[in-house]
């Protein structure tokens, strides 16, 4: 073959090219308008029935030189693009994405405002064991100067014989400490039933790892006007926390923190392990605030500062930790909160660290 003839081969394989680029294209934009049609419907929008017999009625008009399963092969590519364009509008832009919302989402906890640059401290006791007790480290908190305080009502504990919160009762506790105080008070719930009654009584609703995919408590955090802070799953991966966020922000509640707690690996050395990425990923991916749980990533008292320092070098908003006045005698995590000595060392280092940064 000549190069003349050779050159004129490959110019017909670049109009070819060109005229297929045109038919996916204009197919892409059909495939689009179905998918809109099927969104007023209400119809699920792959149709596997659909997909067969198209592919049916290609391959019984298929002369080749391709083999059936190499046109399979193509046009279920060109099937999967449409699907996924069709998926566009939603996936590519979640609520709680950078794409939907360029401008940090900043929480308004009674004043504080969570993500407005400044890093925020969230200090209480694992759980709500009496107001004495509870009382006794609000004080130790507000006396820096700190207004968030957190401590556990309903605990989800790996044993049911383990204690499991003074529930209602701890939540009043909560409320009264936060009124003489003047602080504002995070706990966890774990009914969605229970949601609307805490609104009464604390000023953030707390979502924990083991409730992080708990879908039905996420609704009902979603549809009251509330804070929520979402502790990362156990085994969840970014994604899915993103996920998780956004089926609190999708019933109409926006004012959602993260907070990363560790994740479960195969190290022993720590109680879960610190994934430190996952701040600025989230930082980068969402528009919400995130803070860090020293306490639980790390079980270990000794890594607290660290692990709170690093949270703070790498952009977290803030960190949250436990502080019980007698640690020996919690009825939970008695091994990793720290006690007011503890904590006063721990938070005069920790601030110094941070006010060197502002
Ligand atoms: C807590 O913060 O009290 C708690 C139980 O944490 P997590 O859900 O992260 O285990
Ligand atoms: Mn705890």
């Amino acid at each position: 073959m000549s190069k003349v003839e050779l050159d004129q081969l490959r110019g017909r394989v670049d109009e070819l090219n060109l005229e297929l680029l045109k038919l996916i294209n204009e197919r892409a934009q059909l495939v689009q308008e179905i998918g809109r049609a099927k969104e007023t419907q209400g119809v699920y929008r792959y149709d596997p029935v659909r997909e067969r017999s198209m592919l049916d009625l290609i391959k019984e008009h298929n002369d080749g030189p391709f083999e059936n399963s190499t046109i399979d092969h193509i046009f279920k590519e060109i099937f999967k693009a449409g699907l996924d364009l069709q998926k566009d509008d939603h996936s590519k832009a979640l609520l709680v994405s950078r794409k939907k919302k360029a401008e940090d989402t900043i929480v308004n906890v009674k004043g504080e405002l969570i993500g407005n640059g400044i890093p925020h401290f969230v200090f209480g006791p694992c759980a709500v064991e009496s107001y004495e007790q509870t009382a006794t480290v609000a004080k130790a908190v507000k006396e820096k100067g700190l207004r968030l305080l957190r401590g556990g009502a309903y605990k989800p504990r790996t044993s049911p014989y383990d204690f499991q919160g003074l529930g209602l009762e701890g939540l009043k506790i909560l409320k009264r400490v936060a009124d003489e105080f003047d602080m504002a008070v995070i706990s966890e719930i774990v009914n969605p039933a229970d949601i609307e009654t805490a609104c009464q009584y604390i000023d953030v609703i707390q979502i924990g790892a083991r409730n992080m995919q708990n879908f039905e408590l996420l609704k009902a955090a979603g549809a009251v006007n509330k804070p929520v802070l979402l502790k990362r799953g156990i085994a969840a991966t970014i994604e899915e926390f993103i996920n998780a966020a956004e089926y609190i922000m999708a019933q109409g509640n926006g004012q959602i923190i993260l907070c990363e707690r560790g994740i479960r690996t195969y190290e022993r050395a720590t109680r879960n392990t610190l994934d430190i990425s996952a701040v600025p990923i989230l930082k980068k991916e969402t528009h919400l605030p995130v803070l860090v749980d020293v306490t639980h990533s790390t079980g270990r008292r000794d890594l607290l500062l660290p692990a709170a320092k690093a949270a703070l070098a790498i952009g977290a908003d803030g960190v949250m930790a436990e502080v019980h006045p007698d640690p020996a005698v919690a009825l939970s995590d008695a091994a990793q909160q720290m006690n007011l000595d503890q904590f006063d060392e721990f938070y005069n280092e920790l601030k110094a660290f941070a006010y060197a940064r502002v």
